[in-house]
């Protein structure tokens, strides 16, 4: 057992309180709501029931991307002319990803890394190369070009010199590509993990590894209790309660015995990681999969990705990986976009997955990826909101436009400061102990994140507040190294530390394990993996 008892004091000593806003969900939106919701000056409680950024946060495919893919579809032309409508919330998408992007870029430089994208253009394949220029056209009127999408049409022997191109199939129908400038977030869990920080920093209280669950209303505010470690409980009220649960929404929503609709669609996402020989290293591919849908393969650091897939969701939601099925198809996509490079599933060195909350909208029947804020005011849950579809790019508007919602009706009971979206880099100790080498994260960042950013297990720090987990495989004395700098921290016994060890790798391969390396029989073991590391 972990010892918790800080956090579980911490939850206690809030019985009773009441304040603004309550915001339950820790992933990218929820902790950019409340960043944002205290600056302004309103008091916030965010729980989180696992650990920040652990949900679809930190399973995206990391693109913080243009929005040529608002415009993709399999016949674009005849489809948005017979969806004007649809059109115009592409418009309205690929606008907010352009602004996102540019924002990011400018004052979060240490987040995002630029990579060079190539987007082949097929004679039998769905896009004329003019319907791609047009496409880029628009794109670059709909931000300043301060962050430029470097955009070029490569004919087709210009294309083939580019080494991630000559190794595509089917290059007797290859027109030529489109060569452009896309970012990756290098972690979106330090984002949250920053968000989280600047909340605090702004007067918030946050709370992970606690789940929040709604009541009814009491004197102007709605009853949450909060359910901790050791059974540490609290009931807490807030002015206005924002369930920022992604694909936990409609469960968060259902607590308090109301019938609320629907909200979310979730469809589930897969990747795998392989290392492609050194040319191809920086360079990425953005096309279509055999299903018409957006189909990627990203390079990141000396590896690459491939993904997502995307087929609805009705499973476990605190148990999402890649499965023999996503494995399969993953491979036979990646086969028959890259023939030449032989990626067998002994290749595959890593997997994950996670699942979108799109909006559920019976129009879409794969759910609609236009992000709502849905008042559940006239659903009978009067000052609960809840936020559908909102990607990982555009969690800053999000939470500016939940606090927007906030003004529209409640004052902020303190005063308002300023937000400087400053990323929080490792503390600067040259003399401290590497984790691992050239991790560029020390044991002095370990017990920094333990005793200032939230940090209670190996996963937690080793991928969450490092970002070192995701490219480097460490090694047991690594581990057990980072475990000993924790449990001196956290007051962990010599028998607590190896479960923390032993839970660690049995999340690290079911989380991110290949399938058919897995062993399901000892991995299925939930019971011994903590609330918080189930997502
Ligand atoms: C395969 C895939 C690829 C994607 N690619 C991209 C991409 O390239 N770029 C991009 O910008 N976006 C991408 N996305 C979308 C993006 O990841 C999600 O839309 C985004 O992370 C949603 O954030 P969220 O905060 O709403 O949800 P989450 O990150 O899931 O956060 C919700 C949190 O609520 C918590 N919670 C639930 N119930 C409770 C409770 N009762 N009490 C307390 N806490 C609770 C959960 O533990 C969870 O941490 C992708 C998603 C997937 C799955």
């Amino acid at each position: 057992m972990l010892k918790e008892r800080p956090l579980s004091e911490k939850i206690t000593a809030l019985d009773g309180q009441v304040f603004d806003v309550v915001v339950i969900g820790g992933g990218a939106v929820g902790c950019s709501a409340a960043r944002e919701a205290a600056a302004a000056g309103y008091s916030v409680l965010l729980a989180e029931k696992g650990d920040f950024a652990s949900g679809s946060s930190s399973r995206s495919s990391r693109l913080l991307h243009c929005g040529l893919r608002y415009f993709e579809a399999p016949n674009p032309m005849r489809y948005f002319a017979r969806h004007p409508a649809r059109f115009l919330t592409s418009l309205s998408m690929a606008r907010q990803a352009m602004r996102e992007r540019r924002e990011l870029v400018l004052t979060s430089r240490e987040r995002v890394t630029p990579i060079d994208f190539f987007f082949p253009i097929y004679s039998d394949g769905p896009y004329r190369p003019w319907q791609v220029d047009m496409a880029f056209g628009l794109l670059k009127r709909l931000a300043p070009g301060d962050v430029p999408l470097d955009y070029t049409r490569l004919k087709k022997p210009e294309a083939l010199q580019k080494p991630m191109v000559a190794a595509l199939g089917n290059r007797a129908k290859l027109a030529g590509a489109a060569q452009f400038t896309e970012y990756q977030f290098n972690w979106p869990e330090r984002l949250c993990i920053d968000a989280v920080l600047d909340a605090e920093e702004a007067g918030a209280v946050a709370l992970n590894y606690t789940e929040a669950r709604m009541g009814d209303m009491q004197n102007g505010a709605r009853k949450v209790t909060l359910h901790g470690p050791d059974n540490a409980h609290a009931t807490v009220r807030g002015r206005r309660v924002m369930a920022m649960s992604g694909i936990w929404i409609d469960k968060v929503l259902s607590a308090p015995g109301k019938r609320a609709s629907r909200k979310i669609f979730g469809t589930k996402g897969g990747h795998i990681v392989i290392r492609l020989p050194e040319e191809y290293r920086g360079q990425g591919v953005s096309t279509i999969n055999s299903w018409g849908e957006p189909f990627y393969c990203i390079p990141w650091h000396d590896l690459h990705y491939i993904g997502p897939t995307e087929t609805p969701y009705e499973g476990d939601l605190d148990d999402i990986h890649v499965d023999e099925h996503d494995l399969e198809f993953l491979l036979s996509e990646t086969a028959s976009l890259f023939p030449g490079l032989g990626v067998t599933r002994d290749k595959v060195i890593r997997t994950w997955a996670g699942v979108r909350p799109l909006t559920y909208d019976p129009a879409h029947p794969k759910g609609s990826r236009a992000r709502e804020l849905h008042d559940l005011g006239p659903e009978g849950l009067e000052g609960v909101y809840a936020m559908t579809a909102a990607p990982v790019m555009s969690h800053r508007d999000s939470g500016r436009k939940i606090t927007g919602v906030l003004h529209s009706g409640l004052s902020p009971s303190g005063t308002a400061s300023a937000l400087s979206y400053r990323p929080r880099l490792p503390i600067e100790n040259s003399n401290a102990q590497p984790i691992a080498e050239g991790a560029g994260y020390t044991l002095a960042d370990v017990r920094h994140a333990v005793r200032h950013e939230h940090a209670r297990t190996l996963l937690g720090v080793l991928f969450r507040r490092s970002g070192v987990g995701l490219r480097h495989w460490f090694s047991d004395a690594e581990i057990a190294r980072v475990a000993e700098e924790m449990g001196a921290e956290l007051g962990w016994s010599e028998a607590e530390r190896e479960t923390e060890i032993d839970r660690y790798k049995r999340d690290i391969t079911r989380l991110y394990g290949v399938p058919n390396r897995r062993d399901r029989a000892e991995t299925n073991d939930d019971a011994t993996i903590p609330q918080g590391e189930r997502a």
